[in-house]
């Protein structure tokens, strides 16, 4: 049997054993290595995630990452996504990957701050990190070990899988010209941003992304955030409101995770656990790259085609997102042992991305503009 064979094969689910190998044909006769290859066990894993079926961004992109993990791995480790609703309820993915009902789950880490407050800082703070300082942070500065000891108390083993880039500030009925247009303003916005905007006076709301429209248009909401303008744009936000501001405090860049159920994970193999955790990291790339452009393209059309007036917050307003949000996270302190750790690890790398991406990243953006752009 050569190897197309056997991927065929894999692919098809024939490949489960010794026996089954012979069901492949009579070329696998007489190739003495054909034996030991198609015993090889196939494993047939389901990711759960909290987007609708091929969901934008997100649930074309757990889509992807189950494509490469079965396509990394030979198909021997074969991976079926089912969307929010399907299997689980979208909020109860983290439980059913914990309890092993399934094996896989894909989401936003600040889905589960119910557990744990620590899981923001692996998702998204106000304030916090861009999408390549929480790569950086993660990977390199000490927060993976503890996501790894948060998520592992629930039984399950977590990673970064992909990072939205930073999301906009929302969209407004009405222009923000200070602080005063905050007070009583009901907006959505979930997690620790929600509360920044509590702290200045307003009313925050968490709805999910299906009831926000509505909310809109019933005037249950005079704002909303939701992602950037490939997502906004879908969903028709610029209909009801024209006033649409930036950047987003809350979400300078989102992570999205994948986590596996820890006990499954460490029986695989370990080539197979280096295929989910490569896989990951690969989707990670993919799914930020696929934001940036798709965004600055939506962004053209809400612009010229719909009408959209971009609005930068004004000065006393972003002074007092930033006031309300260093309490918020100064907070995290008094928190359990691990979100206070999670929080000074943030914190320290925090401050080194101060100096470092003010001279690199922002520091090269700001000339580039500088020269491109000298008017605008
Ligand atoms: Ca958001």
């Amino acid at each position: 049997m050569n190897r197309r064979d056997f991927l065929a094969g894999a692919a098809t689910g024939l490949v489960v054993g010794g026996a089954g190998a012979y069901a492949l044909g009579p070329r696998a006769k007489g190739r003495p290595s054909a034996p030991a290859v198609a015993r090889k066990k196939t494993r047939h894993w389901t990711m759960v995630t909290t987007w609708p079926e091929m969901f934008p961004g997100l649930g074309t992109s757990a889509a992807r990452l189950a494509q490469r993990i079965t396509a990394m791995s030979g198909g021997e480790l074969t991976v079926k996504v089912a969307a929010a609703g399907t299997l689980v309820a979208a909020f109860g993915s983290f439980d059913a990957v914990a309890q092993g009902s399934v094996e896989m789950g894909h989401a936003a880490p600040y889905y589960w701050q119910g557990k744990s407050k620590s899981f923001n800082f692996f998702a998204a703070v106000p304030f916090g990190l861009t999408a390549q300082e929480l790569s950086a942070w993660i990977h390199y500065g000490g927060g993976q070990a503890l996501w790894d000891e948060g998520y592992g108390q629930f039984g399950l083993k977590p990673f970064l899988a992909g990072n939205t880039g930073v999301q906009m500030g929302g969209w407004f009925k009405k222009e923000i010209r200070s602080m005063d247009d905050f007070k009583g303003l009901k907006m959505r916005m979930p997690g620790l941003g929600g509360e920044v905007l509590r702290r200045i006076g307003a009313t925050a709301e968490n709805l999910p992304g299906g009831e926000i429209f509505t909310a809109l248009t019933t005037g249950r909401i005079d704002a909303t955030e939701w992602v950037g303008p490939w997502n906004d744009l879908a969903f028709g936000f610029y209909k009801i409101a024209k006033f649409y501001y930036w950047p987003g405090f809350h979400e300078p860049g989102t992570g999205i995770e994948c986590f596996v159920n820890k006990a499954k994970f460490e029986a695989l193999p370990g080539h197979l656990r280096a295929v989910i955790a490569t896989a990951c990291r690969a989707e990670a790339e993919a799914m930020l790259g696929e934001f940036n452009h798709r965004n600055g393209t939506a962004l053209k059309t809400l612009i010229a085609r719909h009408g959209v007036k971009l609005r930068r917050f004004p000065d006393d307003v972003t002074a007092a997102f930033g006031k309300a949000s260093a309490q918020v996270l100064g907070e995290m302190e008094a928190a359990d042992d691990l979100t206070r750790r999670t929080y000074r690890s943030f914190h320290a790398f925090r401050e080194e991305a101060l100096s470092w991406s003010r001279l690199s990243d922002q520091g090269f953006l700001d000339m580039r503009h500088r020269v491109l752009r000298p008017k605008a």
